[in-house]
C-alpha cells in the first residue's frame, strides 16, 4: 500500500529531478518554443515541496492535490495548468479518506488525471506533448513502475520526428520536426520520480 509519505518522495524526487534536468528541458524548449520550460518546472516543484513541508497533508489525494494547486499558482506557462491539472484530478480521483491506496487504485486515478490533461489541452498521443509521455506509462503501469518510467522515456524519444499540433511548437508548422518535445521529456521525469519513490 501507498501512503502520504509515497507521494511526498515523489513530489521531492520530481523537484530533484527537474533541478538536475533544468537546464536541459529549458534547451529543448528553445528551437521550439520559448526556453522556459526548465526554469518554469524548477519553480512549480520548488513551490510543491515547500508546501508539502509545511502542510503536511495526511493522505495520498491531499498530497497530490495541494501538489497540484501549487503547480498551478507558480507555473506561469501551458505546462503548469496542465501538469496541476494531472496531480490535482489524480488526487481527486483518490479522495482524502484513505490514509493508503493501492497500486491498482493509483493506476486508475492516473488514467483519470492524464485524461483531464487531455481534456483540457484538446490533446491527443501524436501531438508532439507530455501526452506523448503519459499515456503509454499509464497504460505500463499494470505492469511495474519500472516499466511506466521506461514506456514514458521511449514516448518523450519518439516526439522527436513528430509534428506539433498543440501548444507554442505548433506554431512553427514543419519546422517543429526534429525536435524533441521538452514536456514529454519532463514528463518522463516525473514517471521516473515515481518509480524512484516505489522503489
Ligand atoms: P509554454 O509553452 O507556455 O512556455 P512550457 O514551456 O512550460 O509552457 O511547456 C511546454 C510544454 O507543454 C510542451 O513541450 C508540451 O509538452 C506541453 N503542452 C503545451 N500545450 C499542450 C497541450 N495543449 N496539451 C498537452 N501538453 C501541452
Ligand atoms: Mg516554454
Ligand atoms: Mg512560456
Amino acid at each position: 500500500m501507498l501512503d502520504a509519505d509515497f507521494f511526498r518522495r515523489w513530489m521531492t524526487a520530481a523537484a530533484a529531478a527537474v533541478d538536475r534536468e533544468a537546464e536541459r528541458l529549458t534547451a529543448l524548449d528553445s528551437p521550439i518554443g520559448d526556453a522556459d520550460h526548465g526554469s518554469n518546472l524548477q519553480r512549480g516543484f520548488a513551490a510543491v515541496v515547500a508546501a508539502l513541508e509545511k502542510e503536511a497533508p495526511a493522505t495520498p489525494g491531499a498530497v497530490l492535490q495541494l501538489a497540484g494547486r501549487q503547480l498551478i499558482s507558480t507555473v506561469g506557462g501551458a505546462s503548469g495548468p496542465l501538469y496541476g491539472t494531472l496531480l490535482r484530478r489524480t488526487g481527486k480521483t483518490l479522495g482524502t479518506d484513505a490514509a493508503e491506496v493501492g497500486e491498482e487504485r493509483l493506476r486508475e486515478a492516473l488514467r483519470a488525471g492524464v485524461a483531464a490533461v487531455a481534456t483540457l489541452g484538446g490533446a491527443a498521443p501524436g501531438d508532439k506533448t507530455m501526452l506523448d509521455a503519459l499515456v503509454p506509462a499509464v497504460d505500463a503501469l499494470g505492469e511495474s513502475f519500472a516499466a511506466a518510467a521506461d514506456a514514458a522515456e521511449r514516448g518523450a524519444e519518439a516526439t522527436t520526428p513528430l509534428r506539433a499540433r498543440k501548444g507554442r511548437a505548433s506554431y512553427l508548422g514543419e519546422r517543429s520536426v526534429g525536435h524533441r518535445d521538452p514536456g514529454a521529456t519532463s514528463a518522463a521525469l516525473l514517471v521516473a520520480a515515481l518509480a524512484e519513490a516505489a522503489d
